[in-house]
């Protein structure tokens, strides 16, 4: 996966703080980085070390949380543990392995499930990675009748 540029600004009530998840998480190709390791940039709990000189990739990158007031402050991605972004049609959420269960935990599941609902109709889908796993959310209605 590759860190996608996010279209929007962030809400002007929402901010990083101390997190430093998207430095962690996900696999940067132009740096060479892998999945669920630091950036070698990245002071843990403080941020970015090279900030005012940081990658114009890094300067466009926000996470769903920051942009998107229909997710609720239990998406920070300090208390989820977990990053969501859109690639496309893909829904991507990554988990902090240090909490590798907290996507199955509520309330987040169901809304997992919901997001896959809503977004298949427009060929769209949710993938959590968790550690090694990953998996395809299925959708609300058919998860229910199973
Ligand atoms: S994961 Fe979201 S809230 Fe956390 S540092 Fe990245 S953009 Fe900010
Ligand atoms: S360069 Fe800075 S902002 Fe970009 S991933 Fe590394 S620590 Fe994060």
């Amino acid at each position: 996966m590759t860190v996608a540029p996010a279209p929007a600004l962030p809400l002007p009530n929402r901010a990083c703080g101390t997190c430093t998840l998207c430095c962690r998480l996900p696999e940067i190709e132009e740096f060479d980085k892998p999945a669920n390791a630091w950036c070698e940039n990245c002071v843990e709990g403080r941020g970015c070390a090279i900030y005012t000189d940081r990658p114009q990739l890094c300067r466009d990158f926000l996470c769903q949380w920051m942009t998107d007031e229909t997710l609720g402050l239990e998406w920070e991605p300090s208390i989820s543990n977990m990053m969501v972004y859109r690639q496309g049609q893909q829904i991507t959420v990554l988990v902090d392995p240090d909490h590798a269960a907290t996507w199955i935990r509520e309330p987040y599941l169901t809304q997992l499930r919901r997001w896959a609902a809503e977004s298949m109709h427009d060929g769209g889908y949710v993938i959590v990675f968790a550690g090694d796993d990953v998996t395809k959310i299925r959708p609300l209605a058919e998860a229910n009748h199973s």
